[in-house]
């Protein structure tokens, strides 16, 4: 692995150009598998380089992005956002992220002020700007602040926009894709149900999910998959749960995001003739599944070896789950609407 050390060593030349993003961690890729980063060389002349924010109509570098501490995003976690990501040039799915973040806003009451057509200018401007070919896309509304600090009244609050673009980071690292990775379920948390923190809109309250988290590292494991109030699964830490067995892909209907990542798997799934379907998934389900997969845009298809560390299936990456995981990152370089190719040059 580059460290962020090697990297400022390697940049101490006279050349302004480096291979890979400044203060960017790039993890190990499995060599000939399907993750693979660009090879390119990034322009460090210019501030933006490797990272970019926008913060109340202006493109800053990331190393400079600040926000105000009374935006009630902060103070009460008042917001939604998404994270959608850049590979080999290419944005994928920024339409349907775009959607998400809207709905989601709708829903809470919160006016981004901006048309999808503008929030998509603005996050494409942002990664071109980083110059970055694998990037993570932040676009986060929030219900903003007053004009008195710490206004309580809501109709008083100005709602803000906040996008960056910076390198990418990884839920579950390409290793952790191409071999498999542990789960457990947790025992002393549940995800938060749909009349609490609605989790299909997504949301930083984050203190059933960490608290799983650290819960799995606890146990040994890396990740965890929690279950709702009704002991079906919910999701984990930052990913959607699908679960294959006898052939089908199930994924719960509820208490889930609806991720932009397995709305893809299920196309991918379609398109192999595959039955996928949202419904209720028992923990006893998810426990005598055949294979089960992580899936989600900081980590793309992820097998799940082990729950509660006992193999699920031969304890090992299952056919299903390699095959949409290889589709899946294949899609990235494919002509397709599902991708637009960032105009770094512009
Ligand atoms: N569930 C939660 C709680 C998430 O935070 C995420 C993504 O960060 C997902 C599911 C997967 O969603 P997507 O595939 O749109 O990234």
């Amino acid at each position: 692995m580059t460290s962020v050390s090697d990297l400022a060593a390697s940049n101490t030349g006279s050349s302004n150009l480096v291979a890979v993003e400044p203060g960017a961690i790039r993890e190990d890729t499995p060599p000939g598998s399907v993750i693979q980063y660009s090879d390119y060389e990034l322009d460090s002349s210019s501030p933006f380089a490797g990272g970019v924010a926008w913060i109340e109509g202006e493109y800053l570098p990331a190393s400079e992005a600040k926000i105000s501490i009374f935006d009630t995003g902060f103070g009460h976690s008042d917001l939604t956002y998404t994270v959608a990501h850049v590979w080999h040039g290419n944005i994928f799915r920024l339409d349907d992220h775009l959607d998400r973040l809207l709905d989601g806003a709708a829903k809470l009451r919160l006016d981004a002020g901006f048309s999808k057509a503008e929030l998509a200018d603005i996050t494409k401007r942002c990664v071109a700007l980083s110059q970055l070919r694998e990037s993570f896309v932040n676009l986060t509304v929030t219900r903003g602040y007053g004009k008195r600090r710490g206004e309580k009244d809501l109709s008083k609050l100005t709602h803000q926009v906040y996008i960056y673009a910076i390198p990418y980071l990884w839920a579950f690292p390409p290793y952790e894709q191409i071999f498999g990775t542990s789960a457990v379920v947790p025992r002393h948390v549940r995800r938060a149900g749909r009349n609490t923190v609605d989790p299909t809109i997504k949301n930083y309250q984050w203190g059933d999910l960490t608290a799983a988290s650290f819960e799995a590292k606890d146990r040994g494991a890396r990740t965890a998959i929690l279950l709702d109030s009704d002991s079906c699964v919910a999701e984990g830490p930052g990913f959607n749960v699908v679960i294959v067995k006898d052939g089908k892909l199930a994924s719960p209907s509820r208490n889930a995001l609806p991720g932009i990542t397995r709305k893809t798997v299920f196309e991918i799934a379609d398109s192999m003739g595959v039955e996928a379907t949202l419904r209720d998934v028992t923990s006893h389900e998810l426990y005598e599944a055949d294979e089960i997969m992580a899936v989600t845009t900081a980590g793309g298809v992820t097998p799940i070896n082990t729950l509660d560390g006992e193999a699920i299936g031969a304890g090992e990456p299952g056919p299903l789950t390699v095959a949409i995981r290889d589709r899946f990152w294949a899609l990235m370089d494919e002509p397709s609407a599902l991708i637009e190719a960032i105009d770094y040059e512009g």
